[in-house]
């Protein structure tokens, strides 16, 4: 762990990848008050508890978020709808709802990038608005369903430090392709985390820590536009008829190249999202030969 650097928001030490925090690295949040603290989302970089920490929250049930959690020994608390994922690596692996032969090869891919035990069956799980009582400082936990159902983000107050977790500004986008994710509530989910009003904005990824309410809203509009971008290049390629697999084929999410065991199956969750939404908005219809036409 002597790559990762400590950058320090008056109560809370966000612990930055030395790695950028691409997949499958990211950045551990620690919030230290004057009576107990928290860490979340320890990550793969994370090869010890660095300061006896109180407890443990992880924003959703994904490999990447818990992979440093086996090195501490403090109760770990997850939303109740990610929760089961937490306490089974596989009911977190179902969850990705692939075939037979995808799951064989996620299952080596992240066998291979993460030394993950089999579970952390005593995970307790929180509902919104959970408050640690840190002392000097509380973290409320923010529900933010949508990338998965339980995704959530942590308030630090007073400082002002909001982790949005997976909510994470990149150029890639948002991703919904889980068999428990939303598009829509990913959508509800930006507009509550543009309505907080805090200093700094913490995410796992890439983009690190964004300061300032005004910056944040400027990403959150760019980051929205992908869905929208999706939705375009979804009513372009219905420029004749096509069933799933054909949208699959051409991808909405990944570049072609992209080859890994998630891929299809995050185009399938991904296409069914976007053609039930231009659906209900009148811009495609379904027809009983599985064929989606647009109106
Ligand atoms: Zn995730």
């Amino acid at each position: 762990m002597s790559g990762l650097r400590a950058e320090n928001y008056e109560h809370v030490t966000v612990l930055a990848s030395e790695h950028g925090g691409a997949f499958p690295y990211g950045n551990t949040v620690v919030v230290n008050g004057s009576s107990a603290s928290l860490v979340i989302d320890p990550s793969t970089e994370v090869d010890h508890d660095p300061i006896g920490a109180d407890g443990v929250m992880i924003s959703h049930a994904h490999e990447d978020h818990i992979a440093g959690v086996k090195h501490f020994h403090a109760p770990i608390h997850t939303h109740t709808a990610d929760v089961a994922a937490v306490r089974s690596l596989e009911v977190l692996i179902d969850g990705y709802g692939l075939s037979r032969d995808d799951r064989a090869l996620v299952e080596s891919e992240i066998g291979n990038q993460f030394d993950l035990p089999d579970g952390f069956p005593d995970a307790i799980g929180v509902d919104a608005d959970h408050v640690f009582d840190l002392g000097d400082v509380t973290a409320t936990v923010v529900h933010l369903p949508g990338h998965t159902a339980g995704h959530c983000g942590v308030l630090v107050e007073p400082t002002g430090f909001f982790y949005i977790a997976d909510i994470d500004l990149t150029s890639f986008g948002p991703m919904y392709g889980d068999v428990g994710s939303s598009l829509d509530d990913y959508l509800t989910s930006i507009d509550r985390v543009r309505e907080v009003d805090a200093r700094w904005y913490g995410t796992f990824h890439q983009k690190g820590v964004i300061a300032g309410a005004g910056e944040l809203r400027r990403r959150l509009d760019d980051y929205a536009a992908v869905i929208h971008r999706r939705d375009e290049r979804l009513l372009a390629l219905l420029d004749r008829p096509r069933t799933i697999a054909d949208i699959v084929a051409h991808r909405l999410v990944y570049r072609p190249h992209v080859d890994l065991g998630f891929v299809d199956q995050v185009e399938t969750r991904t296409a069914e999202l976007h053609l039930r939404r231009l659906i209900r908005h009148g811009q495609v219809i379904g027809t009983d030969d599985g064929l989606f036409h647009r109106t």
